[in-house]
């Protein structure tokens, strides 16, 4: 077995952030940041991205914090990415200001021999360089590939992003990308559609509302852990998929019923990272409490 199992090619970021409750400059993010620091408390992961010469030690040293390669992290002249973003009363849909691409318009994933992985996650980046990795990794060896976009690519790389759709066995999409990417508006029928591209898991990720799960034929429905309090919902998507890829990847098991357990399990650590700005939460979970928040979300959802 790989010591990496588990690969994620995304972003990694410097974002700005404003919700009602404060406005951040300088936070950590990036879908591979998010994604792999989620993933890694079930599995370790190795991180494909770039950074440019300005990216904090700082930060690198939080990604060291857990089980994440960073052979594949490339630093290169110029700026990180940069997203800033904007929640207002709506917690469930950020309003994106800025984004500025930087090094990634340069960036040219290599993966490194040795360094196969046995499950690939695609992160929210241009669908070109998804397709990138995805050229480099060898199916049956590599067993299962998923991947998440947004609006940004779906808008502007709609051709290339299906193609990377094609070749997938799951996407992680929310349900504004889920209606955009299908041109449906009721999710059943988008979730349904999207299969249609290629992937045959989808999931849909509804925010406060939680998410859908289509598999195959089969379908199901899962509420969000309740908050009382929503402080910055940045990167709970990514760390959705990070928990359910580290999951699946733990439990080497895709079949519907391990599916569904892997979506509980990527609720729990959604539901911790939005506790704070950027990766706080995560970074300050005590021992045993992804389990207790686990128990008392099947506790509630049991009827
Ligand atoms: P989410 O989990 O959906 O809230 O994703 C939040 C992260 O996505 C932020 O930390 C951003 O840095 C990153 N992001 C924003 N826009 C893009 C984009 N166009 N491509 C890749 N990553 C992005």
């Amino acid at each position: 077995m790989s010591k990496f199992p588990l690969m994620v090619v995304g972003t990694v970021a410097v974002d700005s952030v404003e919700t009602p409750f404060g406005k951040k400059d300088a936070v950590f993010g990036g879908s591979a940041s998010y994604f792999s620091y989620a993933a890694s408390f079930f599995s370790p992961v190795n991180l494909v991205a770039v950074v440019g010469s300005d990216f904090p030690e700082e930060y690198r040293n939080v990604l060291k914090e857990r089980p994440i390669g960073l052979e594949h992290l490339q630093t290169a002249n110029g700026k990180t990415f940069h997203w800033k973003g904007k929640y207002e009363a709506d917690m469930n849909a950020a309003l994106t200001l800025e984004t500025h691409l930087n090094v990634l318009l340069d960036f040219k994933p290599r993966l490194k021999a040795g360094h196969e992985p046995e499950t690939l996650f695609l992160a929210n980046i241009d669908p070109d360089l998804q397709m990138t990795v995805l050229d480099q990794v060898q199916r049956p060896k590599c067993r299962f590939i998923a991947c998440d976009t947004m609006n940004y690519w779906i808008e502007q790389k709609r051709s290339a992003l299906k193609k990377v759709l094609a070749r997938v066995d799951m996407v992680v999409v929310n349900d504004g990308e889920a209606r955009l990417l299908s041109e449906e508006l009721n999710l059943i029928k988008a979730g349904r559609a999207i299969q249609a591209l290629g992937p045959g898991i989808v999931i849909v990720k509804k925010g406060e509302h939680g998410a859908l799960l289509f598999h195959g034929e089969k379908f199901f429905t899962l509420p969000a852990y309740p908050l009382e309090e929503v402080f910055d919902p940045t990167g709970a998507g990514d760390s959705f998929a990070g928990g359910v890829m580290g999951y699946l990847t733990k439990t080497a098991d895709t079949g519907f019923e391990n599916v569904k357990k892997a979506v509980v399990h990527g609720a729990v650590i959604a539901s911790f990272t939005v506790e704070h700005f950027g990766l706080e939460r995560l970074r300050n979970l005590r021992e045993g409490e992804i389990e207790e928040r686990l128990g008392q979300f099947q506790r509630i959802c049991m009827f």
